[in-house]
């Protein structure tokens, strides 16, 4: 409920707001976002369970509207695939992650990779492998620190998908499928795609200390993809509980807020990096 007050709308919740705002208004926004420079790459670490040490950092854009403050992607990412606009805003993130990724490596930061999030138009734009190979070589990010995250519905025409990948692979770098578990494609594909990591859907972690079933599938995905030589990885893990039925069941790399929220590049710095760049 609107209250009266000198500054209008702003006492609607974020959500609401931006449902009031038409795809139009937010569309032009979003335009002049990308060119004055209002998205940034937040980073979110993922860690070796038993370590506790940094194995990589997954790219998560944010948008710092002058008005309504910090969007999450699940505010715009869904315009920009409307509008198209989803092209150049991969290509900036995309861009902006390898840059910072090589910068860290070059102030010794840990030599990790990171992990970058492909929209479906993106997976299946035909310069795709033209642009990732010219951004690696223009931020000079060694290809086995690239790491793609594509989704299983992306894979819904095999032969067009195998040989995406194929290129993809030939570059050095590596493919992830995010959101696993939550698509409806055949398994089979597994055997036959050039994919190197699993990343378990948080709505399997979610209940997993409650819910037997989803116990039973998170221990299925993992003995499946050590069978198949992938490497697995759970996403969403927020409880000790959930990381001590995750490592139980044999998952050594863990993402989720219990170890850390996406954090801005600075802050990735201020809290996991040696204190010598000082
Ligand atoms: P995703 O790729 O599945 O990313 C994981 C999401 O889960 C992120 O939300 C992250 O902040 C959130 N998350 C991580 N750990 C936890 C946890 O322990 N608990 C809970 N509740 N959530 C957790 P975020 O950053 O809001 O991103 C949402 C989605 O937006 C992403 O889902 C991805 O599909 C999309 N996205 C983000 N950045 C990009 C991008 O640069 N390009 C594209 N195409 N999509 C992006
Ligand atoms: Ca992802
Ligand atoms: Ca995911
Ligand atoms: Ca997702």
């Amino acid at each position: 409920v609107k209250k009266q007050g000198k500054n209008g709308h702003r006492f609607y919740s974020q959500e609401l707001d931006i449902q009031l705002m038409t795809n139009i208004e937010l569309e032009s926004d979003l335009r002049k976002a990308i060119e004055r420079n209002e998205l940034e790459v937040y980073y979110q670490p993922q860690f070796h369970a038993q370590s506790n040490r940094m194995i990589g950092v997954e790219a998560l854009v944010r948008w710092n509207h002058p008005k309504k403050g910090l969007l999450s992607p699940g505010l715009f990412i869904p315009i920009a695939e409307e509008t198209g606009l989803i092209f150049e805003l991969g290509t900036w993130v995309l861009r902006n992650a390898c840059q910072q990724m090589k910068q860290w490596h070059d102030e010794g930061g840990p030599l990790v990779p990171v992990s970058v999030n492909l929209s479906s138009q993106q997976f299946h734009q035909p310069n795709l492998v033209d642009y990732v190979k010219s951004i690696l070589e223009e931020t000079q990010l060694e290809p086995k620190y690239l790491e793609l995250e594509i989704t299983e519905s992306m894979m819904m025409d095999p032969n067009v998908s195998i040989s995406i990948l194929q290129d993809l692979n030939s570059l050095g770098i590596r493919i992830s499928l995010d959101d696993f578990g939550t698509g409806y494609s055949s398994l089979s594909y597994l055997k036959k795609f050039p994919i190197h990591k699993l990343k378990i859907d948080r709505s399997f972690i979610k209940d997993i200390s409650l819910n037997n079933s989803d116990k039973a599938i998170v221990a299925t995905i993992i003995s499946m993809a050590q069978h198949l030589n992938l490497d697995v990885i759970a996403e969403g893990i927020e409880t000790k509980d959930q990381l001590d039925i995750l490592t139980k069941s044999d998952c050594m790399e863990i993402q989720g807020y219990y170890f850390s929220k996406p954090l801005s590049a600075r802050d990735v710095e201020d809290s996991f990096f040696v204190p010598s760049r000082a």
